[in-house]
Parts: C-alpha cells; sequence; structure tokens
C-alpha cells in the first residue's frame, strides 16, 4: 500500500447516534478508539459508540511525546508494556495507516552511584521479564549522543546510563486515525462533539449515559476520558485514587544535526528526542499542584529549559517555538487502572497519567477481550482497581516519570 493511501484513509463519521448500543465508550482518546478497533476486530462487536466531547485525540493522545518503551521496574509492567511495544511494531501493518514508527532506543542517565545501582537493576528486571535493556558507559554513551555534556555543566556527572534497545516513537494523531478508521469502517459509531454529561442507572447498574442530544443505552460503559475520569467516576459512585496533574512541552526550532536516540535524565526528570522535522522536543515531570488547566506556563518553560541545557549546552542557542500542556490522571502508585469498578456496566481505563501513549495498543486489546468475554486477561489483571483495597499496589514512581 503507497505511504499517500495509508496516510489518507478517510474516517467515517456517525451523523447522529443510535438510541441504544452494546458498548459505549466515552472519550475519543487513544485508549477510547483502539478499545473500539479491537471489539471490532477481535470480536466482532461493532454494535459500539465512541463518544467524544471535543474532536479524537484533542486530549493528551494529541499531545504527548510519542515516547513508546517498555523499560519499567516491576516485571507485570514490563510484561504488560512489551506487549504494547511489540504491537506498536505491527501496527502500521494491522491498520493499514501510517503511523510513522520508528525504533530510536532510549538512553536514562544516572548521574549519582544510587540511580547507577536503579539503573542496573531496571536492566537485570527487563531481561527478566522480556525488554531489552542493558547498561552502557559515559564513553559509549558519547558515541550514540555526541551533543552531550558529559560533566553536566559540571553539576550531573553522567556516570552511565541503562539503554532500552527497542525504545519507540510514532505519530500519535496517526495512531488515534489509524484505530478509529479501522474501527468506523468495520461499523462503530464515532460522535465528535458529544460531551457525556451524565450516567443513567437502573438500580445498582448504569445503563447507559446522558448527552444533550438525549440519552443513549448501553449494556457497557468504559470511561476512557484521560484526566476528566474522577468527574466522571463521581456520577457512578466510583472513587478512585487519581489526581489530575498538568504536564507540559515545548519543541524548538529545527536542529540540522542528527539526534538519533531519545535521552532521558532520571534525576534531572526530563528528557528530549528529536522531530521527524528536525525540531528538538523537551519533556519533564508534571506540575506538582493539581489542576484542569492546559496553559503553558513560563515557570515550566524555564525549568524545562534549565534542565536539558545542563546536558545538552548547543540547545542554548535554539528558540522555542511551541509549548502545550495537557491534563494527566495521575494514579496514586503511578500506575494504570483498568477494568471493573465495582459497579455493573461500567468499566475505567485510567491512570494513564505521563505515560499511557505508550500503552495504548495492548490496554485497548485487552479492555475489548474484558468487555466481550467478561474475564480479565492475565496482561491486566494486576492492574485492576481493587489491588488499593487489597493492598496490592504497583508503586513504580521512578519508571513513569520521563514518560
Ligand atoms: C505533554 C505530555 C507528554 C506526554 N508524553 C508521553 C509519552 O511520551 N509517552 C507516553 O506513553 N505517554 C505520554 N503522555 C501521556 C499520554 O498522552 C496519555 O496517557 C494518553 O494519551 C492517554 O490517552 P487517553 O485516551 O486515556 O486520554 P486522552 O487522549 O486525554 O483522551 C480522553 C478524551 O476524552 C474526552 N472526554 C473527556 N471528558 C469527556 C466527556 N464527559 N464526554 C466525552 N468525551 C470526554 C476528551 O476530550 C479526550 O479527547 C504525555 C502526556 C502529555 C500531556
Amino acid at each position: 500500500m503507497s505511504e499517500l493511501v495509508r496516510t489518507l484513509r478517510p474516517i467515517r463519521w456517525a451523523v447522529s447516534p443510535r438510541s441504544s448500543y452494546d458498548v459505549v465508550i466515552v472519550g475519543g482518546g487513544g485508549h477510547g478508539l483502539a478499545t473500539a478497533y479491537y471489539l471490532a476486530t477481535r470480536h466482532g462487536i461493532k454494535n459500539v459508540a465512541v463518544l467524544e466531547a471535543d474532536y479524537i485525540a484533542s486530549g493528551n493522545t494529541g499531545r504527548n511525546t510519542t515516547i513508546i518503551r517498555a523499560n519499567y521496574g516491576l516485571p507485570e509492567a514490563v510484561r504488560f508494556y512489551q506487549r504494547s511495544l511489540e504491537m506498536y511494531q505491527g501496527l502500521e501493518d494491522e491498520t493499514g495507516a501510517a503511523i510513522q514508527h520508528e525504533t530510536r532506543g532510549i538512553v536514562w542517565i544516572a548521574h549519582t552511584e544510587p540511580a547507577m545501582r536503579t539503573e542496573r537493576a531496571r536492566c537485570l528486571m527487563n531481561s527478566a521479564s522480556g525488554a531489552r535493556t542493558v547498561m552502557i558507559t559515559p564513553t559509549e554513551l558519547k558515541e550514540l549522543v555526541p551533543q552531550i555534556d558529559l560533566t553536566g555543566a559540571g553539576r550531573y556527572p553522567v556516570l552511565g546510563a541503562s539503554h532500552h534497545l527497542d525504545g519507540a516513537t510514532a505519530r500519535h494523531d496517526r495512531v488515534a486515525w489509524a484505530y478509529a478508521a479501522g474501527a468506523a469502517e468495520r461499523g462503530v459509531d464515532i460522535l465528535q462533539h458529544t460531551p457525556v454529561t451524565g450516567l443513567l442507572r437502573d438500580g445498582d447498574r448504569i445503563v447507559g449515559v446522558s448527552t444533550p442530544n438525549g440519552p443513549i443505552a448501553a449494556s457497557v460503559v468504559l470511561s476512557a476520558v484521560g484526566g476528566r475520569v474522577t468527574a466522571l467516576a463521581a456520577q457512578a459512585g466510583v472513587r478512585l485514587p487519581v489526581r489530575t496533574h498538568p504536564l507540559h512541552a515545548f519543541v524548538t526550532n529545527n536542529y540540522a544535526q542528527g539526534f538519533g536516540s531519545i535521552v532521558a535524565s532520571t534525576e534531572l526528570m526530563c528528557y528530549v528526542s528529536q522531530t521527524e522535522r528536525g525540531q528538538m522536543l523537551i519533556g519533564a515531570e508534571f506540575d506538582t499542584q493539581p489542576s484542569y488547566s492546559r496553559q503553558s506556563s513560563f515557570a515550566a518553560l524555564r525549568g524545562y529549559a534549565y534542565k536539558v541545557t545542563r546536558l545538552f549546552p548547543f540547545m542554548r542557542d535554539l528558540r522555542i517555538l511551541r509549548t502545550w500542556a495537557g491534563i494527566c490522571d495521575i494514579s496514586a502508585d503511578f500506575s494504570p487502572i483498568m477494568g471493573a469498578t465495582g459497579v455493573d456496566g461500567f468499566l475505567v481505563t485510567t491512570g494513564w497519567g505521563t505515560w499511557g501513549f505508550k500503552a495504548i495498543p495492548a490496554a485497548g486489546e485487552a479492555m475489548a477481550e474484558l468487555i466481550a468475554t467478561g474475564r480479565t486477561p492475565a496482561l491486566i489483571e494486576p492492574f485492576g482497581h481493587d489491588r488499593f483495597a487489597r493492598d496490592h499496589v504497583l508503586a513504580d514512581q521512578g519508571s513513569a516519570g520521563t514518560r
């Protein structure tokens, strides 16, 4: 299939909703759209609507820094994200859409001995759980990324790094459109500018949603609303251990030289990559203050720029072209929450925080299987909401910080 045909496949938009569906998915981000796609393609369940308040991928799916990796710190997480990473590698062939997937490798730099121990442990954990991550020396890092100042501006010396060989990027809006086109072609209704304003109840069960255009009945309602999840879940009486925090990113003007790898510092909590256009793309840690604001802030820009220029002095000569922010559903243990909520008919895929783009294929596939069969797939069983009550949290903040 030619690149043009792959890229320009149109979406069959639904004009108006039906009065009832087997499944209503609230939120047309990557997670909602992927779940709809796999319901239709893997399970033949096509009487499905995706209701999006704005336009598809207008949330974090169209705002992220596109990093795909599986170098997590817990075996359950490594296995889950590795599955997703491998699904991304085949997603162009699966959907027929050009998503600009590119394997580049990701380097996580350590500046202190404790950080070196963490990265060594990460390599062992990754290898044992199916992901390819190896330690590299400062000299090897310099060969990989010649632009780096190994002294860290005299303050953050590079002692070594873990190198996650299969780390990748893919164009985020194309991923959403690939799933949307594939789902719509099979009969799924995708309705943009259709906010869900309430959940319909029959006794203890959720039986549909209300919208400004009227109620829609559903056997299953899946919340895939990103940073808006606590408000929607509250309508079902579900209290989630999630807070919403803004996360910013920015791009510079073009940098002529190649910058192949994605580079992150685990202690400076910042990361940098180069876009396909040649711009340098910079991200860092989310705002500590919970908020629903998607306004960019000078404080974030200044902080991110300070951090990244410690390691890459050449970036002081570049100009910031564009900055933006998204609102992230950060869970209490920095791991996702997928599946049942304790309320019949109401499921969630949430807690994707600053790290959920990479998870879209595997989470969509698993959520579709859960909805179709009523059984939670083993891959996502550890990520259930009930883990907090059972005291089986998956605390992995150290792996979440650099996307
Ligand atoms: C700056 C930034 C950088 C990031 N970088 C990375 C990265 O490099 N790698 C990575 O893996 N992750 C990254 N992330 C995180 C990632 O983008 C998210 O975890 C992921 O996109 C979440 O997808 P989603 O489908 O759950 O949510 P979203 O994409 O936010 O979609 C939710 C949708 O629900 C809609 N919605 C909300 N309320 C309603 C309602 N009541 N009715 C109908 N629709 C509603 C919204 O309009 C939105 O379109 C980053 C995030 C940001 C903000």
